[in-house]
């Protein structure tokens, strides 16, 4: 019988289960957190993201491409709000083409439906991977409500655990492991625009609204139900940053001051401030990816980018459909499709945290720039 175990049921994780599954493996999916089905829990980070291309690839090719279409929304082009209100516009693409605004829990719970609608894959949730064994392609985990501790023995394990990946932790304890990790000065605050009364946009529904204010910037993405998550990047440090915007009248001001039309729109802003913590954003680089022909990284595991190009997500369901490709390529043989599937994907993760990283100074800064706009409009984009 074929078997693997596959750590973390996120994004990546419940649809690289799919993935398996499809092939004929049964799946052990351990999960740290409760099941997110059960109650209304809140998928941790950021509660809308942007899906593009590379995302909807991986998802049409497990025939799900309709399904999430469904409960998301296109958006078109990007809208600039300048200081006085203004607005200019940037189209995504040509002929309709759009980037799709998801909710990240109702994305990642019609996955895990996915994943066990096949039959072969169990969730076990509340598991945490405690130790992993490279050779063996094992891993132990603990029962966060019994202390009871699991062994998963598939001999073959795949970490989809995320940024602070327990199974790649084991990785780098190996020689000639390589890793980075950095932290940007930059972290971020969800905040909302809620819906018109008769649950209508209170912006352009079909557009990413983009504040940018040179070192900072709010965005908003659309949701189904009426409302925008909107999110505010902004440095730790600085006389406005966020340290120093310890109390309510600094928060105020500072929205009224620099973003005043999202504040007209965001009475519920202070609500939001307390309730939502201020996150950081990290940025992970690591090689090699597998181990032994039994355990490899995919997504956030194996590169942590920051959000700005919106291709986190995307970057880890492409990890998917490369996987796949090469495991079809080699008749499944696993030594030689994780090492080809490393090295092919190594330099594309690379290529796209360095862009995430560049795109944040166009979105914050440059879209706000009237040279800039002007260059684009004369090149077409
Ligand atoms: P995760 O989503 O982190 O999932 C990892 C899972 O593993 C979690 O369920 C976790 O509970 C579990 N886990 C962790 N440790 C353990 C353990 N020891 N044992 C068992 N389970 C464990 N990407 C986009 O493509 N588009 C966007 O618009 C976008 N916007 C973003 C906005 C923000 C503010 C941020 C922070 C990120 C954004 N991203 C976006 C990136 C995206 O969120 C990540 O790339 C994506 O979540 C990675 O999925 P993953 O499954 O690899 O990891």
């Amino acid at each position: 019988m074929k078997k693997a175990t596959v750590v973390g049921a996120g994004l990546v994780g419940s649809l690289w289960s799919v993935y398996l599954a499809k092939r004929g493996y049964n799946v052990d999916i351990f999960e740290a957190r409760p099941d997110m089905r059960d109650a209304s829990l809140s998928a941790g980070r950021s509660i809308n993201l942007a899906l593009s291309d590379r995302g909807w690839k991986a998802l049409e090719k497990v025939g799900l491409g309709d399904q999430i279409r469904e409960v998301a929304i296109p958006m078109y082009r990007r809208v600039m709000h300048a200081m006085d209100g203004s607005l200019t516009y940037q189209p995504y693409g040509k002929e309709n083409q759009a980037i799709w605004s998801v909710s990240r829990g109702g994305l990642n719970r019609v996955l895990m439906d996915l994943a066990e609608r096949e039959g072969n894959v169990k969730i076990n949730f509340e598991h945490k991977c405690k130790s992993v064994d490279l050779e063996k392609g094992s891993a132990t985990f603990t029962n966060r409500n019994t202390g009871e501790q699991v062994v998963s023995d598939n001999g073959l394990l795949f970490g989809t655990d995320g940024a602070f990946s327990a199974v790649r932790k084991a990785m780098q304890r190996t020689d000639r492991f390589n890793y980075e990790q950095e932290y940007i000065e930059h972290g971020y605050k969800e905040l909302s625009i809620h819906p018109n009364e008769d649950g209508t946009h209170k912006l352009e529904k079909n557009a990413l609204h983009i504040w940018p204010r040179g070192e900072f910037m709010l965005i908003a993405l659309p949701n189904m139900d009426g409302s925008f998550t909107c999110t505010l990047f902004h440095p730790y440090g600085g006389e406005q940053g966020f340290d120093a915007l310890d109390n309510d009248e600094k928060v105020r001001n500072f929205f009224k001051s620099t973003f005043p039309d999202a504040y007209e729109l965001m009475p519920n802003l202070m609500e939001d401030w307390h309730e939502n913590p201020t996150s950081s954003l990290v940025i992970i680089r690591c090689f090699p990816w597998s181990k032994n022909g039994k355990v490899a990284l995919l997504g956030d595991a194996s590169h942590a980018i920051v959000p700005f190009y919106g291709q986190g997500m995307n970057a880890g369901f492409e990890d998917c459909t490369i996987f796949e490709k090469f495991l079809a390529e080699t008749n499944e043989d696993w030594d030689k499709a994780m090492k080809l599937y490393e090295e092919e994907r190594k330099p594309n993760g690379d290529a796209i945290a360095d862009l995430a990283m560049q795109n944040f100074v166009e979105m914050r800064d440059l879209t706000g720039d009237p040279k800039f706009l002007l260059r684009k409009k004369i090149e077409g984009k």
